[in-house]
């Protein structure tokens, strides 16, 4: 992600006051969990908060916040302190057995140099609905070696096995703040239009609006809306369908993505076709190309292509042909 630049501290991190405040009370109240459970929708700051955690409790300065100039603060700031492990989850299947046999193997160590060893168990909602490898886990939070702290993150609607929730103690996380999210793309150097669209239509998660294909998808969308937007008085823009098919059909796993993209639109169109809603649209960039077709648009037309664009969604997820959905949806919001 790019945020990595800054330094871990809970001064570098953006929004999160109540997972802030928790972690924070632990430190300075030196009450501070075996067991983290970091709950929250994906790219909102998840890893960043357990990071500057870990400096902030292994700081050599026993400041209010890691200092980011003591050996240990310098380890973190450049991503490669020894007592901070991260096992990350692969895909769909989450964490492996072998990966948490490994990490078991090394716990039987005492920490190379760090008060508290820190071990990230990134996205575990895949790996904890497989018996052996959330047994295994179990296991290992039942009896933590000591000076060790898990942290585990997992997405907001993810069910947890009870046995694991209660070793842990769970801290939410929220969808940040659109503002908060567009001065961070700014700050990162994104043109102010790209990130006041990329900030809205992310739904708050900063990862995902930084996530390199983001930028590439808010083109496409805007390319695919200027297609359904076409002059009725020209031809049908069947040769550009096509190449648009082509394109989105190359997006691969991407497709479920930027249809959720066209989702947002769909439902802006719909505000748009009620008075006094236009505040809460997403798709602000583009507000220009309604504009020009207000008189086209009704209410019922519109919840038809609602209705086409969420069969297509379901079609992604039995794995249709996505040509196919592709130019099947295109035809059908046209
Ligand atoms: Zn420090």
């Amino acid at each position: 992600m790019g945020v990595g630049v800054l330094k871990p501290a809970f001064a570098n991190i953006i929004g999160q006051e109540l997972a802030r405040k928790i972690l924070l009370k632990a430190v300075s109240g030196a009450k501070i969990s075996q067991a983290y459970m970091f709950k929250g929708p994906a790219g909102v700051g998840k890893r960043t908060m357990a990071l500057a955690f870990a400096a902030l409790i292994n700081c050599r300065a026993a400041g209010p916040d890691a200092c980011g100039r003591c050996p240990s603060c310098k380890k973190f700031a450049s991503d490669n302190h020894p007592d901070f492990m991260e096992i990350v989850s692969e895909g769909a299947t989450g964490i492996k057995i072998d990966q948490i046999r490994d990490l078991k193997s090394k716990l039987a160590f005492p920490p190379f140099e760090a008060a508290h060893r820190v071990i990230l168990l990134a996205d575990i909602h895949n790996t904890i609905r497989r018996p052996e490898v959330a047994n295994s886990l179990l296991k290992t939070l039942e009896e933590p070696p000591p000076d060790t702290i898990f942290i585990l993150t997992v997405n907001e609607a993810a069910e947890v096995l009870p046995t694991i929730a209660s070793r842990c103690q769970v801290v939410p996380f929220y969808a940040l703040p659109f503002e908060l999210v567009r001065q961070r793309l700014e700050a990162e150097g994104l043109e102010p239009e790209t990130a006041a669209a990329l900030s809205k239509i992310s739904g708050g998660s900063l990862g995902r609006a930084l996530a390199p294909e983001s930028r590439e998808l808010l083109s496409l969308r805007r390319q695919v809306v200027e297609l359904l937007v076409y002059d009725l008085n020209g031809p049908l823009p069947i040769p550009e369908l096509f190449r648009l098919t082509e394109t989105c059909a190359n997006l691969k796993e991407k497709l479920a993505y930027f249809f959720e993209l066209l989702g947002l639109w769909l439902r802006d169109l719909m505000l748009f076709a009620i008075p006094d809603q236009e505040h809460r649209m997403v798709n602000i960039d583009l507000v220009h190309l309604y504009q020009a077709r207000r008189e086209g648009w009704q209410l019922a037309e519109l919840s038809d292509k609602l209705q086409a664009l969420s069969l297509a969604q379901k079609q992604l997820r039995f794995n249709c042909d996505r040509r196919l959905v592709c130019e099947v949806l295109f035809l059908r919001l046209l």
